[in-house]
């Protein structure tokens, strides 16, 4: 049985080669994520086409995300690794956007910042976070455009560092050029998703929407490259039910949320945003530091075994790796590790339970949530091996999949897209069918005996159809039926 929640895996330059590719395949990765805080066109291009051949002679669903820097502040000025004591004081001030990735400061003690203002945003006393959290210190004195921070610990501070004020809204445009520009190539390569940092509110993906139409229309591209939302600030945690209603899907960006919000918070922001997402049948991944021990070590932590573990019982669609396998020492481990975990919890998992919390529309009279919600029901009842849902948009398979069931879904599709896509979704398996059939029977003929040539049903199992008729209409689900298999 295919494990029901999905991997997402950062490619790096321990990933990156067309053997690792296919062998991160194999051992269960579903979505691969490039970085472009780290990455060129020029490499994008070589990643993109590793994975495309190797979905390909896999006969997989495979999903490619561009992963796109967004709004983050970062240290310049210096280019080689700057050592700090416990005590330094640091200028750190505000500089231009243009040029700022060139910039030489003087002196080791002062470095700039592309927040613009830091001495307005910043009072006396302002805690400020250095590289993600491995250096903490407050505002100790203000400088014209600049403030002085005295850093509590020792430490490296690595080129370009990130750099935290948290609590603050920083006025920096959602989008940089280079942020536009990786938009344009990810649309002009049909990527699958984007995901977007820092996301605050319904506006910044209603932006990206419109740019992804714009260069699409531009480079006779479809413009169905679908948006998922990181949510790492307060602003998105406050804004979360319209950003959820607008985006495609959302990341739990918790690296960066753990140094803009107080870190005791995550927990509590995980758990409730998994649940919004799947009542609203949009697939959310839980993200950072999941295996991070694993960069180094053949052998996750307990406490990440168990951070695994409880994101699945979260029922979260999807869980991350990022370092683990961009940049660490056993990518291939890290992802067996990850899906042995994910397939206990699910053998464990309480899905009747899940099935008892009835999504609001089923009560409200709403014909595809009803038919869906139904769909399951008469699958239990029926002790059904699976689910077959044909649908046009892949809404009919979410609307299964956010309830969870205990069998599998899957959903036929004709678009190819469509279909690579549909692999972030928790328990859904596509395929592709010819889109010949425009008759239901001989749709769902087409669809039993492809589960049949692939081992996954056999005489005598039940299974229940859901469809929409006519079919090829889009948001029409509205039949349930149920077949044993001859
Ligand atoms: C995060 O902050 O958790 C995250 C996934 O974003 P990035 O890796 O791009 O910083």
């Amino acid at each position: 049985m295919e494990k029901r929640t999905k991997i997402v895996a950062t490619t790096g330059p321990v990933s990156e080669s067309p053997a690792m590719i296919k062998a991160l395949m194999q051992e269960g990765v579903d979505v691969f994520r490039l970085n472009f805080s780290h990455k060129s066109h020029d490499e994008a291009d070589k990643a993109v086409a590793m994975i495309r051949e190797a979905r390909q002679q896999l006969r997989k669903p495979i999903a490619i995300m561009a992963d796109i820097k967004g709004p983050a502040l970062r240290l310049y000025g210096y280019s080689t690794t700057l050592p700090i004591q416990a005590g330094t004081e640091l200028v750190i001030e505000s500089r231009d956007a243009a040029g700022i990735e060139d910039s030489k400061s003087d002196s080791p003690a002062h470095v700039f910042t592309n927040l613009p203002d830091i001495d307005r945003i910043c009072a006396i006393g302002q805690k400020v976070i250095l590289m993600d959290g491995y250096f903490a210190g407050s505002v100790v004195r203000k400088q014209q455009h600049a403030v002085v921070v005295r850093i509590e610990n020792e430490g490296a501070l690595r080129p370009k560092a990130h750099l935290t004020i948290p609590g603050a809204d920083y006025p920096i445009p959602f989008l940089s050029e280079k942020d536009i520009g990786d938009i344009a190539w990810a649309v002009g390569s049909e990527i699958d998703y984007i995901a977007l940092s820092f996301v605050r509110c319904a506006t910044d993906i209603e932006e990206v929407r419109r740019l992804v139409q714009r260069f699409a229309i531009s480079t006779g591209k479809r413009p169905t490259t679908k948006l998922i939302a990181k949510i790492e600030s307060a602003r998105g945690i406050a804004n979360i039910d319209e950003i959820i209603h607008e985006a495609d899907g959302i990341m739990i960006a918790r690296g960066d949320m753990g140094v803009e919000m107080p870190i005791e918070t995550v927990p509590i922001a995980q758990k409730s945003i998994i649940r919004k997402c799947y009542l609203a049948a949009k697939p959310v991944i839980t993200a950072t530091q999941m295996l991070e021990s694993m960069i180094e070590n053949p052998m996750p932590t307990r406490a990440e075994a168990s951070d695994v573990a409880n994101a699945c019982f979260d029922s979260t669609s999807a869980v991350m790796l990022s370092g683990e396998t961009a940049m660490g020492k056993y990518p291939v481990q890290v992802v067996r590790t990850m899906r042995s975990i994910i397939d206990v919890v699910e053998e464990q998992f309480d899905y009747a339970d899940f099935h008892q919390d009835v999504p609001p529309e089923v009560k409200t009279g709403d014909i595809p949530a009803i038919m869906s919600y139904n769909a399951v029901s008469v699958a239990y009842l029926c002790g059904a091996k699976a689910l077959i849902v044909l649908t046009e948009t892949g809404h009919a398979a979410r609307l299964l999949s956010r309830l969870r069931p205990r069998m599998p879904i899957y959903a036929f599709l004709s678009d190819e897209r469509l279909y690579n896509q549909m692999a972030l979704n928790w328990g859904v398996h596509p395929f592709m069918h010819s889109g010949k059939g425009t008759r239901l029977d001989a749709v769902v003929d087409e669809a039993i005996s492809l589960c049949k040539g692939e081992g996954l049903l056999k005489s005598g199992d039940k299974v229940v159809i859901v469809a929409g008729l006519p079919l090829a209409q889009q948001g029409t689900t509205n039949m349930i039926r149920v077949e044993t298999i001859q």
